[in-house]
């Protein structure tokens, strides 16, 4: 349940409702907004006993809240959650673009998509170092290679590093090293990477699962929140669905519905979305369209050469096509790029 205090609400008043709750075996999170404070509270209810909440000082009202996740719902949170890396605001009304080859496969490659990314307008370099491939006979990546390579295109390029961590053995490695840690669509449902992700201090780009439901989506996006981290971006990268023709289908339902569930920001990957170069600037754009806060693009800068995901990567021409196209419908939504 949430309990909403009052506009004037004093502080004793707060702490002594947070005491009272916690008292009840209830373990509770503060979200204090500008117009006034919400204390989360999730335990049994039954322990209150005849406890009326709505009785103790400070208190305005107490709704419970029927949907499974708590932190990441509208209803404990009403403003939008804004992510702030440096001057990059990820959820405050600009579109940000994380662009940048599947995996870091060597200096030369890194450096030439980090060069162009930058050239064309993004903030934020993304490419994975520990892959996720079906195939154990696949490139896996560089690992810690990949990441030294990633910190230096971030100082030589003055972008911000996004990369996938694959499991606990090496998140402190991983977090070292990127701004933003990327939990891949297979490790959506990893609860204990998830609980994990809550004591580390970066925010989390959570992939939808490629068979996940929103709601379960937003019930993983909530065991980090519990966990300590509010840092959270959620993105849509396609789901699995009888349609062949495309690796998946692009949900761009998902934009609004999530954004009318939650108040994390919500970012559109057509590149895995799509799995096919060709359609991947109409679906950013539409994803734009749909109010999307961010995009993930792929983009190589010899996708015939690429190592991982070549048949999706956009050269750095199409990269910079694609970004001239989003800044009027971006402008049309009442939001610009960067
Ligand atoms: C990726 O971002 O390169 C990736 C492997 O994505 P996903 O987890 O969505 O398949
Ligand atoms: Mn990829």
């Amino acid at each position: 349940m949430i309990i909403i205090m009052g506009h004037g609400a004093k502080e004793d008043e707060i702490r002594g409702v947070v005491m009272r709750l916690e008292e009840k075996g209830f373990k509770t999170h503060l979200s204090q907004g500008v117009e006034r404070t919400i204390i989360g509270a999730i335990g049994d209810k039954t322990r209150l006993g005849g406890m009326a909440l709505e009785a103790l000082p400070g208190v305005e009202s107490v709704v419970a809240i029927l949907q499974p996740y708590k932190m990441a719902s509208r209803s404990f949170k009403q403003e939008d959650t804004v992510i702030r890396i440096g001057d990059v605001e990820i959820g405050g009304g600009a579109v940000q673009v994380m662009a940048g080859p599947c995996a870091v496969e060597s200096k030369e490659q890194l450096f030439q998509a980090a060069e162009q990314v930058k050239a064309c307008g993004a903030n934020l370099l993304r490419g994975g170092a520990y892959k996720p491939r079906t195939s154990p006979y696949s490139f896996q990546g560089m690992a810690e290679a990949g990441l030294k390579l990633l910190a230096e295109a971030r100082e030589k390029y003055g972008l911000l590093i996004v990369t996938e961590v694959m499991d606990s053995r090496t998140l402190p490695l991983v977090a070292d090293y990127a701004d933003i840690i990327q939990v891949g669509t297979r490790n959506m449902q990893n609860f204990y990477l998830l609980r994990e992700l809550g004591s580390v201090d970066k925010p989390i780009l959570l992939k939808r699962g490629l068979s996940s439901t929103i709601e379960e989506w937003l019930m993983s996006a909530e065991y980090i929140l519990s966990s300590g981290n509010p840092n959270v971006i959620l993105c849509e990268r396609g789901i699995r669905t009888f349609e062949n023709y495309t690796r998946n289908t692009l949900d761009i339902s998902a934009v609004p519905v999530v954004k009318h569930l939650s108040h994390l920001p919500v970012i559109v990957d057509p590149s895995h979305g799509l799995g096919k170069w060709k359609f991947v600037n109409p679906m950013a754009c539409s994803a734009v369209a749909a109010g999307a806060d961010g995009l993930l693009i792929e983009v190589h800068p010899n996708p015939a050469e690429a190592l991982c995901d070549g048949a999706q990567s956009l050269t750095p021409e199409n990269f910079a096509l694609l970004m001239k196209r989003l800044a009027p419908v971006a402008e049309a939504v009442g939001r610009r790029i960067g």
